[in-house]
């Protein structure tokens, strides 16, 4: 009998197959190439400014660089599942090209002379040599040092050796370093997330950067792939306790989906929701006392770290959203606590579809399904149930 199945459940003493080679690459289809080569490679994706603070707590207006790169390594062998930003690169993009898109940011907002922190951004890692010339590495660091700029950058852990650092720091002696740890937990970083790092990785890239007194700032992923949504909220509480000494930010980014991953697969296929914005509540409600023990708002002398939620997309199907009428107040008021650190923004926040998130996250509590239960808010509820 010929076995017409080439990825038989046993195997057939062959060398097995990677998924990873059977799954045509997002950035290699033809709308995304189309789409990366219609970038000028000296304009940088986005300039903009925010309010932000000062490591020291003073308030500021901080520019976020978003520069035009190759993008980050690890998508060019695998990728995280979430990572949309392969839509934002273009792989022949020189050590010229990136000075210039520095010098574009730079004459919009005057040389930063109403800045006091630069956030530059690589979709990928500043200090990873195959991603970013070391020469422009090094006009980052200085230009930064001489103006006299709060600088964060973002970085995977293996780039953060001894040695690396040693180098930036003679640079820039202080800097902030951003990583997408997403989840303090081996077995989510491999099967959910895709991260291709540990958390060993990560303790190790902490302890290097306190070596050099760098300031540490943490990204959790809340809501990766194949996690319900009591899961999400249980296991970004406790990741929030496993970083939090050892962060001075911890940033909580909740899902939300970017063009051409493989959480849009999930959530076309209706196998995924976002996380619901009560969910964000719920979790900063429980993470506070980890973050000021003594019940304290941000400033306070029992501040252990500072936990930021900034839900994007907030309130749309894409992004972290409730029933569609109190999105948007929900969101105002996690916002809101981002800089005052107080729990006193979510009181008289009410909407009856609270209880219907409460059911949900009761009801999987009580029945783990891997996907959980969590009803997508689109098209229509009569549709949806009649379907198998
Ligand atoms: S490490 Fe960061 S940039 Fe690289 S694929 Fe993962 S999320 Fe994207
Ligand atoms: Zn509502």
């Amino acid at each position: 009998m010929s076995d017409a199945n080439s990825l038989p459940l046993l195997g057939s003493g062959e060398k097995g197959l990677r998924i990873h080679d059977l799954v045509k690459a997002p950035a290699n289809t033809p709308w995304a190439k189309a789409k990366q080569q219609s970038w000028d490679a000296s304009e940088p994706a986005t300039v903009y400014t925010t309010p932000e603070v000062l490591a020291d707590g003073t308030p500021c207006s901080a520019v976020t660089v978003i520069l035009r790169t190759k993008g980050c390594h690890w998508w060019w062998s695998s990728g995280c599942t979430f990572c949309g930003y392969f839509n934002d690169t273009r792989d022949d993009v020189t050590n010229e090209d990136l000075h210039a898109q520095w010098a574009a940011a730079k004459e919009k907002f005057d040389g930063f002379k109403d800045q006091g922190m630069v956030k530059v951004y690589t979709s990928g890692s500043l200090l990873e040599d195959r991603e970013i010339p070391v020469e422009f590495q090094e006009t980052v660091l200085r230009d930064c040092a001489e103006l006299g700029k709060e600088l964060i950058v973002e970085s995977r852990c293996e780039q953060l050796t001894e040695e690396k650092l040693a180098w930036a720091t003679s640079i820039n002696s202080t800097f902030t370093v951003a990583i997408g740890l997403e989840a303090y937990d081996d077995e989510v970083l491999r099967f959910h997330v895709n991260k291709g790092f540990t958390t060993k990785s990560w303790d190790r890239a902490v302890a290097n950067l306190k070596k050099f007194n760098l300031r540490i700032k943490t990204y959790l992923m809340f809501k990766p792939p194949f996690m319900s949504e009591a899961d999400a909220l249980d296991h970004c509480v406790s990741w929030i306790e496993s970083v939090a000494e050892h962060s001075d930010e911890i940033s909580v980014n909740p899902m939300n989906i970017q063009r051409g991953t493989v959480i849009d697969r999930l959530h076309r296929h209706n196998e995924y929701r976002p996380p619901w914005l009560w969910s964000l509540v719920d979790m900063i409600q429980r993470a506070h006392p980890i973050i000021h023990p003594d019940n304290g708002i941000n400033g306070d002398p029992d501040q252990v770290s500072r936990l930021i939620v900034h839900p994007t997309a907030g309130g749309k199907i894409r992004g972290s959203h409730n029933c569609g009428s109190c999105d948007a107040e929900v969101v105002a008021a996690i916002e809101r606590y981002a800089v005052s650190g107080s729990l006193l923004e979510f009181d008289g926040l009410e909407c009856s579809c609270r209880e219907v998130w409460e059911a949900e996250v009761n009801l999987e509590r009580r029945l783990p399904v891997p996907l959980g239960l969590s009803k997508p808010r689109r098209g229509s509820v009569i549709q949806r149930l009649r379907s198998p």
